[in-house]
């Protein structure tokens, strides 16, 4: 190999870093001026101009030089994404609803619908088909359709990330289904297909443009049906070997308590998920969203049964904290879910007993917080999963795309 070839392979590999670095500041803050770009990146100011210049010829984003406002100077061009230039698809199948989502460059919600799902048991080509009848359905799905770059999938279940296949979902009845491999086959779009666990999602959305955002270490802990949990750690998902981590609902936290639907006894779930709030209460465990709006509406009315029901719930989840905040060290804990909902009830409890059990050092860094984005949070977080490859490598995703559609213009 030639040296001056070398030289090309090295320059070629900075430009595709360094376009890169720009679409990950535009994604992730907004319209940003070129001046604030040079700022972010580090990149020169011609560097800048020339890589956007790229973008603007792709159709990914505009300049817009603004109305000059009595400031000597000509003001910097403010650089935005055009959202339909990139988009994907984002799809959910959570406990109460499947959710199919049309997400554009930016984060932006071209579209979104979500159905009412009965719980309870259904095959791989039922969740499949209704998976697929709902993106058929998104008005703008024939009009962004060959924008589309990749497909996220959030699952209620135990996701294996490299092979896409549903290790494990209590909650349909599954046990290592290859929910990915289907989904590609029936959206037919060849297009990249990722998918990972919801709260691991609902984690990384709460982190791009939620509750958690300027934290690097984030535990996002979402009380739905089931307790699950997602961990970032130093801004990085924390996957395990094979995707699996995070199962906090499952951690050990009674060897005296009830028997979960893993099978293991006492899990933390058992303790403040959503059947122990509604046996506490009162109500039927197997209730749903229903019975906990009517605890929810209790408490507020002042029912002694009620507030007693989200104050052992508030002590479980502290204390469960207090061990998560002891090994991991996190800067801030997102409450997501039911969670997120009954915050203002347990806070205090809550705080109390991580005063009474977590270590000072890193109890005194620790910041318990409701999430932000609400239901649509692990939907988000399958769209920003599903960006990950294209804001990469934004040359290797897009490039050839854009030229193949100019060959057939
Ligand atoms: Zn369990």
């Amino acid at each position: 190999v030639l040296n001056r070839d070398l030289v090309g392979q090295r320059s070629e590999t900075v430009r595709r870093a360094n376009l890169s670095a720009i679409v990950r500041e535009l994604h992730a803050r907004g319209p940003l001026s070129r001046s604030e770009l040079v700022a972010r990146t580090g990149l020169t100011r011609s560097a800048i101009r020339a890589l956007i210049g790229e973008f603007v010829a792709d159709g990914l984003v505009v300049e817009r030089t603004p109305p000059l406002v009595g400031v000597p100077g000509r003001p910097s061009p403010v650089v935005r994404v055009q959202p339909e230039g990139v988009v994907v698809l984002a799809l959910e199948v959570a406990i109460d609803s499947l959710a199919a989502a049309a997400v554009g460059l930016g984060g932006v919600v071209i579209e979104e619908r979500r159905v009412a799902r009965p719980r309870g048991h259904f095959t791989l080509d039922e969740i499949v088909a209704d998976l697929v009848e709902l993106t058929g359905g998104l008005a703008s799905f024939a009009r962004t359709r060959d924008s589309i770059i990749g497909v996220g999938v959030a699952v209620c279940g135990v996701v294996n990330r490299a092979d896409g296949r549903v290790a494990t979902a209590p909650n349909l009845g599954w046990t290592n289904l290859p929910l990915g491999a289907r989904l590609e086959e029936a959206l037919a779009l060849h297009v990249p297909i990722s998918l990972a666990n919801e709260a691991d999602l609902g984690a990384l959305a709460e982190l791009r443009r939620g509750a958690a955002r300027g934290a690097d270490d984030v535990i996002y802990i979402s009380g739905e049906f089931g307790v699950g949990g997602g961990i970032i750690v130093g801004g990085q998902p924390l996957t395990g070997a094979a995707g699996y981590a995070g199962e906090i609902g499952h951690m050990s936290v009674n060897p005296n308590g009830t028997r979960c639907p893993c099978g293991a006894v006492g899990c933390w779930e058992t303790e403040v998920g959503e059947r122990a709030l509604l046996a506490l209460a009162g109500r039927s465990p197997e209730g749903g969203i229903a019975e906990v709006d009517a605890v929810i509406a209790d408490a507020t009315a002042g029912s002694e049964t009620a507030l007693a029901a989200l104050e052992s719930v508030g002590r479980w989840l502290g204390l469960g904290i207090a061990s998560l905040v002891n090994i991991l060290n996190p800067r801030r804990i997102v409450l997501g879910g039911l969670f997120g909902r009954i915050y203002p009830f347990v806070s205090t409890t809550l705080d109390a007993e991580l005063h009474r059990l977590a270590l000072e050092a890193p109890r005194s860094l620790v910041q318990v917080v409701p999430a932000t984005l609400g239901i649509d949070a692990p939907l988000l977080g399958a769209a920003e999963l599903a960006f990950e490859p294209f804001l990469s490598d934004p040359a290797a995703s897009f490039g050839p795309r854009i030229a193949e559609r100019r060959v057939v213009a």
